[in-house]
C-alpha cells in the first residue's frame, strides 16, 4: 500500500476560534481527523507527524524549514510521498527554500492549507488536503508522478518555487505567474508532464544551512538617500533590488554610486522585478546598462520567494560571491527562465 506522511506544521487549515479572544489560533491535527472521515476510506498508509509547537506560518524561519527538511531526509525512504499541511501566508517561502534544500528529490512534496478552518461549512481544507494526498500518491511505472516540492490548492498543482500567494481572500490563494501549472483537479486529475522534473538519477542530498543576512530594497519614485542607504551601507551580505519593469532603476549619480560601493564593500546585488510576469533584462533600457556593467545579478523571472530563500540557501553553502552569482543567474531547481 502505498505510504503517505503528513506533515502537520500548523496554518489555518487546523486553527480554531478562541471563544475568549475570538481570533483564530492553531489548534492539533486530531481535530483535523475528526473533520475528515474521508482520510479513512483513502486505499492509503497515513502517518502523521505534528509540530510542536504548531505554528501560524508568519512564524516559520530557516531553522523550522531545515528541521522539515531533516524529517523528510529520516523519513524518505519508509514514505512515498509527503503532504505538508502550512499556512498560506509564507507557504511559497516553505517550498521554495524545500525545493532548494532537496537536491535530486523522487519523492513528491505537496505544500497545502486552506483559507478557511476545516471546521467551518464552507471550508476548502477538505478538497485541498484528499487531493494533495492524491497527487503525493500517484505514481507512474513505479516511480513518483510529481518528483517535486509543489503546492496544491484550488484544484491547481503549482511549482512551489514558481508560485507566490496572489489572494488572501479567494480559495484561488495562490498562482505561478510565469510557468505553467503541474496538474489541474477536475472530474480527473490531469498531469501535465511536459512542465514536470524529470525523476533524477542520483541519490538525494539535503542541504539544511541558510544564511539569511540579507537586505531587500524595494524602489519606488522619489525613494530617499537615507532610505537607500539604510540597506546598501547596512552589514547585510547581499540585497535584493526590486526594480521597475525589465529590472530598471533611476539613474541618479548618488542612487548609482550607492549600489557601486556596496558591490566594493562585497554585497552581493540581485536585481529582481516589481512586475508579477516577466522577466529583467539587465541592459535593455539606459536604465538598466549600469547595473549590469557594475556587476549585478539577474534574477530574470524568478519570484521574490524564490529569490530571497535560493540567495539564503547559496550563501549558507560557503560558495564564493563569484559563484553565488552564477548559480543566481542559473535555473538550479526549475525556478528561474534564463
Ligand atoms: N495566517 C495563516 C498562516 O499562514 C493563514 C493561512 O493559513 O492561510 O498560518
Amino acid at each position: 500500500m502505498t505510504k503517505i506522511l503528513i506533515i502537520y506544521t500548523g496554518g489555518t487549515i487546523g486553527m480554531v476560534n478562541d471563544p475568549k479572544t475570538g481570533v483564530l489560533i492553531p489548534f492539533d491535527f486530531k481535530q483535523i481527523q475528526q473533520n475528515v472521515p474521508e482520510l479513512a476510506r483513502l486505499n492509503y498508509d497515513l502517518d502523521v507527524y505534528s509540530f510542536d509547537p504548531i505554528l501560524d506560518s508568519s512564524n516559520m524561519d530557516p531553522l523550522i524549514w531545515a528541521d522539515l527538511a531533516k524529517l523528510i531526509q529520516e523519513k524518505y525512504e519508509e514514505f512515498d510521498g509527503f503532504v505538508i499541511l502550512h499556512g498560506s501566508d509564507t507557504m511559497s517561502f516553505t517550498a521554495s527554500a524545500l525545493s532548494f534544500m532537496l537536491e535530486n528529490l523522487s519523492k513528491p512534496i505537496v505544500l497545502t492549507g486552506s483559507q478557511l478552518p476545516i471546521g467551518e461549512i464552507r471550508t476548502d481544507a477538505k478538497e485541498n488536503l484528499i487531493t494533495a494526498l492524491e497527487i503525493a500518491a500517484t505514481k507512474k511505472q513505479g516511480k513518483a508522478m510529481v518528483p517535486e516540492v509543489c503546492i496544491y490548492f484550488d484544484y491547481q498543482l503549482f511549482r512551489g518555487n514558481r508560485s507566490i500567494k496572489y489572494n488572501s481572500e479567494k480559495f484561488e490563494a495562490f498562482r505561478s505567474p510565469n510557468y505553467p501549472i503541474l496538474a489541474e483537479a477536475g472530474v480527473n486529475l490531469s498531469f501535465y508532464k511536459n512542465y514536470i522534473s524529470r525523476q533524477p538519477v542520483e541519490p538525494l542530498k539535503v542541504h539544511t544551512n541558510f544564511n539569511a543576512n540579507i537586505g531587500v530594497l524595494k524602489l519606488y519614485p522619489g525613494i530617499s538617500a537615507q532610505a537607500v542607504y539604510a540597506i546598501t551601507k547596512s552589514g547585510v551580505d547581499a540585497i535584493v533590488l526590486e526594480t521597475f519593469g525589465s529590472g530598471n532603476t533611476t539613474t541618479a549619480a548618488w542612487f548609482i554610486e550607492s549600489l557601486r560601493e556596496a558591490i566594493a564593500s562585497n554585497k552581493l546585488i540581485i536585481d529582481i522585478t516589481q512586475c508579477q510576469r516577466g522577466s529583467v533584462a539587465l541592459g535593455k533600457y539606459e536604465t538598466s546598462k549600469q547595473l549590469q556593467q557594475m556587476g549585478i545579478i539577474s534574477g530574470y523571472d524568478m519570484t521574490f520567494e524564490a529569490t530571497v530563500t535560493k540567495l539564503m540557501y547559496l550563501m549558507g553553502q560557503g560558495y564564493s560571491n563569484a559563484e553565488i552569482a552564477r548559480f543566481m543567474e542559473q535555473s538550479i531547481r526549475g525556478e528561474l527562465t534564463a
